[in-house]
């Protein structure tokens, strides 16, 4: 049986950055299912599709289809075949990927791609849902959470590091919005599994989350 590795938490907490790490030191493979919500939010801007019109909705839906494949250990992810990797982690589809992924349609196109890659490999899965929604029976939970501060001054570090002219104040209300949607949404809304292990990175080196997530993983394998 594979052994599934569940890591939510709101947006900025580090969970890709870390997660992609404690997967090498595992050998596990790393699925990052944020990117397959961006590839979907991708299509949705590039038709213009109006999310709350359902007909609309469901029609794009019809038309996306999203797969994931490796390149070394590095996740690419496919829009109907096209590889969109790069093109996803724009704020414009940071922004539609948070409103689409609240419709139960669009969640719903996912969660047979998600549960298949993880009954098939020993996989750490990060998300919003995957504790409590996608993998319930994952051995190992984590709730990876910072305080907002810490989270926009890591963003605000990225961004100016990347050239991207950016406010804190901006990224501050642009993080309490995400978590907002995300935390109050009706479907799958992202909250803490009853089993997940709390892990709040705020005082922590992403070397010392790594460390602890790793160590978790083996005392339970
Ligand atoms: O993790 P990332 O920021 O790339 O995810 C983009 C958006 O996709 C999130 O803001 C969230 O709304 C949504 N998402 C989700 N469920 C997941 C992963 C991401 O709703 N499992």
């Amino acid at each position: 049986m594979s052994f599934n590795i569940a890591i939510d938490g709101p947006a900025g907490a580090g969970k890709s950055t870390i997660a992609r790490r404690a997967a090498r030191e595992l050998g596990f493979i790393y699925v990052d299912t944020g990117a397959m919500y961006r590839a979907i939010a991708l299509g949705l801007l590039r038709r213009g599709t109006e999310v709350e019109a359902e007909q609309e909705l469901m029609d794009a839906l019809a038309g996306s289809e999203v797969s994931i494949g490796y390149e070394g250990e590095e996740q690419q992810v496919f829009l109907n075949g096209e590889n969109v990797s790069g093109l996803i982690r724009t704020e414009e589809v940071s922004a539609m990927a948070s409103a689409s992924a609240a419709k139960p349609q669009v969640r719903a196109k996912l969660t047979d791609l998600q549960r298949d890659l993880a009954r098939r490999e020993d996989v750490l899965m990060d998300g919003r849902d995957i504790g409590t929604m996608i993998l319930p029976h994952a051995q190992l939970k984590i709730y990876l959470t910072a305080s907002v501060a810490t989270r926009a001054s890591r963003r605000y570090k990225e961004l100016q590091a990347r050239g991207q002219g950016c406010t804190l104040e901006e990224i501050i209300k642009d993080i309490e919005e995400r978590d907002y949607r995300d935390m109050h949404r009706e479907t799958a809304p992202l909250c803490q599994a009853e089993d997940a292990v709390l892990v709040d990175s705020s005082d922590m080196t992403i070397e010392e989350v790594v460390e602890r997530i790793v160590t978790l993983t083996r005392e339970r394998m």
